[in-house]
């Protein structure tokens, strides 16, 4: 599979995989059919055929877990869209991250990732990696690049890294940290959820490879769960290939394939859209007394900003923001929202909500979640594409709830 570097992002996403009059598709249908089919008809009894020859892009299929033609089509526009050469499509994020480390490390081996991944990676590289393959995990502030040279050494198998992370939207420097594992041979990879391909391209930052919760911004609509992996390294690519189709069985579904294809034809639009609103929203936050910290990549206030407008083509649509006062506070501005529903996951085209101290990173001890910054009154927007005047008017509605509180204990 080529690179193509001569259309633009808009129509890679619209037109990246689709093949009408290939395919099985007689009708010349303009988007990939769902493809069904557990299995497939061969044409013959050659006494040359091999299963390593089968080829997709030729329109040959065997087996739907080792490929299907709506997976197919999918992970072409995947490839296309980080500007790598190969794509898998996942039956979730953390498939995607499972099988790219599993086919990354050995036992014994070294990993180097950020402290502030997604919980659930770290819980993976402690319960699964960790307690079960002896590999050795240092997690560093990443933030400042010199912590992940002084603990990547010549036995780090792989440096794992996200950018934004997960609540706080701290970065870290991609191109930097793609020399330091270089220097050591180190598989560099980069979780690119939160940024999507349209606002950043890790591969042509110097990462190995390029993980998505796909469930977010590559589907954009919280109906399918699915996760992506692209890279430009073929041995790589052959031993994810491996572990997906015959290590894990861990492919995405016909049915979810076709969701996320549909998906991935408006990114563009709607990414611009979150970042539009995004950036509305973080410059009111902060203009508000309420609220004690905004962290958002827009913002000048960020500490990463300079970086995200180096290594960045947009700043995303995830903020978070700080409440002054305590639990009860929270749950009162948050209760009182009646457009932004208060709920796991990011990356649809509608508006959530959630506090992370007791939601997505629970999980966490109570100590880790503190020196993360992960407070009681934290919360992690997932702004949507709705018109920003609604979303603006409620989160006043949030603001009214606490005031009300206010005058009340005041009275009393
Ligand atoms: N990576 C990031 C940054 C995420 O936010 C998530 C899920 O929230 C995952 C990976 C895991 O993805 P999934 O839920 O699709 O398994």
């Amino acid at each position: 599979m080529e690179r193509d570097h001569d259309r633009t992002l808009e129509t890679l996403a619209v037109t990246e995989g689709e093949t009408p009059f290939r395919r099985g598709s007689e009708a010349g249908d303009v988007t990939s059919p769902i493809h069904l089919a557990s299995t497939f008809a061969l044409p013959g009894l050659d006494a040359d055929m091999s299963l390593e020859d089968i080829d997709p892009d030729a329109g040959e299929f065997v087996y739907s877990r080792l490929s299907n033609p709506t997976r197919h089509a999918l992970e072409k526009r995947l490839a296309a869209l980080e500007g790598g050469a190969h794509g898998m499509a996942f039956s979730s994020g953390t498939a995607a991250i499972f099988t790219t480390l599993l086919s990354s490390v050995e036992p014994g081996d070294h990993v180097v990732a950020f402290d502030d991944l997604y919980a659930g990676t770290k819980r993976m590289l402690d319960g699964v990696f960790a307690a079960r393959l002896g590999v050795e995990v240092s997690y560093v502030d990443a933030t400042d690049t010199a912590n992940v040279e002084a603990a990547t050494t010549d036995e780090t198998a792989v440096v794992w890294m996200e950018s934004p992370t997960n609540p706080k939207l701290d970065l870290c420097d991609i191109e930097a940290i793609a020399e330091i594992a270089d220097a050591h041979d180190a598989t560099f990879g980069v979780d690119n959820t939160f940024a999507s391909p349209y606002f950043q391209q890790p591969l042509e930052l110097g990462a190995d490879v390029v993980a998505h919760s796909a469930t977010k911004y590559l589907n954009g609509h919280s109906d399918a769960v699915c996760g992506a992996v692209v890279t430009d390294d073929d041995e790589l690519a052959e031993e994810i290939c491996f572990q997906q189709q015959v290590g894990t069985g861990d492919m995405l579904s016909p049915f979810d394939s076709y969701l996320t294809l549909r998906g991935l034809k408006t990114l563009p639009m709607r990414m611009r859209q979150h970042e539009a609103n995004a950036m509305a929203i973080a410059e009111f936050l902060e203009t508000r007394e309420e609220v004690a910290a905004v962290y958002y990549p827009g913002l000048e206030s960020h500490p990463d900003h300079d970086l995200a407008c180096e290594q960045m083509d947009g700043f995303g649509g995830i903020l978070s923001f700080e409440l002054e006062g305590e639990l009860e506070d929270a749950t009162r501005f948050v209760e009182a929202l009646e457009e932004f529903t208060l709920a796991v996951s990011v990356g649809g085209v509608e508006s959530l909500i959630e506090l992370p101290a007791k939601m997505t990173h629970e999980p966490l001890p109570r100590e880790e979640r503190e020196e993360l910054g992960i407070t009681d009154t934290l919360f992690r927007v997932s702004v949507g594409v709705e018109g920003v005047e609604d979303l603006l008017a409620d989160l006043e509605r949030g603001f009214e709830a606490l005031d009300r509180q206010t005058v009340v204990a005041d009275d009393d």
